[in-house]
C-alpha cells in the first residue's frame, strides 16, 4: 500500500458536514480494504468558522490546506451570515482557498447516468449517456481584470467597466489541463470564446491552436463560439467531449451543463493548481451545490455529490483510476436499485434519508470489491 496520503477535510455549513459524514465512512472503507491509507485533518470554513474564530478562514486553515495532498471541501453559507459585510462572507473561504493555492483550473463533469437519464429536462435520447468534462480557467479573465469599477462622467451618469484579460501564460496553463484530460477520454477538446468580437478571444484562440500543433497532436481540437457552444450544448450535447473555456463563459457553460444532468445533488466538481517539479499540484474538490440551508438538519440531503468529488480527488489528485471507478459505480449502483433521496425521487423508487443512501454506497462498495 503507498504512503499515507494527507488529505485536509472542510465540511463547512449547513448540509455540508452532513454530506461529508457519509463521504468519510467511504474513506474509513477504502482504509479498513487497504485500498489506501488517508491522514486526514479537519477544519472549520465558512458560517462555522465566522462563529468561532472570527474569519472565514484562518491563515493556519490556510496553511494546512497547502501542506496537504488535496482538500475536500463541503459547502459553506446560510442566511445566518448573510448580512455580514463582504470582507465577511463565508464564501470567502473558498476564493481565499483558490488564490493562496493557485486553483485556476475549474473541472466540472457533467455526467447523465442511466438511473436518472428523467431528471433531465431534456429528452432522454438527448442525453442518455452524456460524459462532458467543462474546463473553466478559474482565476483570470473579466472577474478579476482591470481596469474595472463603476466611475461617474461629467454629464453626471456614470459608466461601468470591467475587463477581460488573458495572457499566453494562463491560457497555455488550462488549455494543458483540458488536452491531458482528453487524453484519458476520447482525445477531443472544443476550445470555447468569442473570437469573432474580442481580441482576448482571438489570442485564446491562437494559445490552444500553436499548443496543441507543438504539444498534443493526437487531440482533435475543434473551436466554438461561446453563444454556439450553449445552443450546442442543449441541441446536441454528446457531440462533446472535453470544453476549455475562460472564466465568464466557463462560469455560465458549465451551470448550464450541469443542468443537462438535472440534479444537483449528484454534481461533483474539482479545481487544480499547476503541477510543481515532482507533478505533486494543490487541489480541491467539492459538489457544485451549496449548503442547501432549506433542507440542512432534515437528514434529506443527497450524499452522492460529496462521494463523486471523492472519486474525483482520488482520479486526479492520486491517479486511483480504479479506486475512482468503483465508488462512481458503487452510487450508480445504488440508484439503479431504487433507492432516493429526495431530490432525485422518482415514481417507483423508495425514499431514503442522507445516512441509508450513505450506508447503501458502503454495502454497494463491499459487493463490487469481493
Ligand atoms: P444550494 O445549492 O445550496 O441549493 C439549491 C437547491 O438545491 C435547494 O433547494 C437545495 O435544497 C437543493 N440541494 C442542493 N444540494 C442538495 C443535495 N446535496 N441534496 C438535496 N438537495 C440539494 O444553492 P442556494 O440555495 O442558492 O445557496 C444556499 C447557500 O449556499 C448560500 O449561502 C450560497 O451562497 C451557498 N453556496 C455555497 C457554495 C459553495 O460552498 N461552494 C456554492 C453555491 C452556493
Amino acid at each position: 500500500m503507498a504512503a499515507n496520503k494527507k488529505l485536509l477535510v472542510l465540511p463547512g455549513d449547513g448540509i455540508g458536514p452532513e454530506v461529508m459524514r457519509e463521504t468519510i465512512r467511504v474513506i474509513d472503507w477504502m482504509d479498513r480494504k487497504r485500498r489506501a491509507s488517508f491522514d486526514l485533518q479537519d477544519d472549520l470554513v465558512g458560517g462555522a468558522a465566522i462563529d468561532q474564530k472570527g474569519t472565514p478562514i484562518t491563515e493556519e486553515t490556510v496553511a494546512r490546506a497547502k501542506a496537504a495532498d488535496a482538500v475536500l471541501f463541503g459547502s459553506v453559507g446560510g442566511p445566518k451570515w448573510e448580512k455580514l459585510g463582504f470582507d465577511m462572507r463565508p464564501e470567502l473561504s473558498i476564493l481565499t482557498l483558490r488564490r493562496e493555492l493557485g486553483l485556476f483550473a475549474n473541472l466540472r463533469p457533467a455526467i447523465v447516468l442511466d438511473p436518472l437519464v428523467n431528471a433531465s429536462t431534456l429528452k432522454p435520447e438527448v442525453v442518455q449517456g452524456l460524459d462532458i468534462m467543462i474546463v473553466r480557467e478559474s482565476t483570470g479573465g473579466i472577474y478579476f481584470g482591470e481596469p474595472r469599477g463603476i466611475e461617474t462622467l461629467a454629464d453626471g451618469s456614470q459608466r461601468g467597466i470591467n475587463t477581460e484579460v488573458y495572457t499566453t501564460m494562463e491560457i497555455e496553463r488550462v488549455a494543458r489541463v483540458g488536452f491531458e484530460l482528453a487524453r484519458k477520454r476520447q482525445s477531443r477538446v472544443c476550445s470555447v470564446e468569442k473570437a469573432n468580437v474580442m481580441e482576448s478571444g482571438l489570442l485564446w484562440r491562437q494559445v490552444v491552436t500553436r499548443l496543441a500543433a507543438a504539444e498534443y497532436p493526437d487531440i482533435a481540437l475543434s473551436h466554438m463560439y461561446a453563444d454556439n457552444c450553449a445552443m450546442q450544448l442543449v441541441r446536441n450535447p454528446r457531440q462533446f467531449d472535453v470544453i476549455v473555456t475562460g472564466n465568464l463563459f466557463g462560469d455560465i457553460l458549465s451551470d448550464l451543463a450541469s443542468m443537462l444532468t438535472g440534479s444537483l445533488g449528484m454534481l461533483p466538481s474539482a479545481t487544480l493548481g499547476a503541477p510543481d517539479a515532482s507533478g505533486r499540484r494543490h487541489a480541491l474538490y467539492e459538489p457544485i451545490h451549496g449548503s442547501a440551508p432549506d433542507i440542512a438538519g432534515k437528514g434529506v440531503a443527497n450524499p452522492l455529490a460529496q462521494m463523486l468529488s471523492f472519486a474525483m480527488l482520488l482520479r486526479y489528485s492520486f491517479d486511483m483510476e480504479e479506486d475512482a471507478a468503483l465508488i462512481e459505480k458503487a452510487c450508480t449502483n445504488v440508484l439503479a436499485s431504487g433507492l432516493r433521496t429526495p431530490d432525485v425521487m422518482a415514481p417507483g423508487c423508495a425514499k431514503v434519508g442522507t445516512t441509508v443512501m450513505g450506508e447503501a454506497v458502503l454495502r454497494e462498495l463491499d459487493k463490487l470489491a469481493t
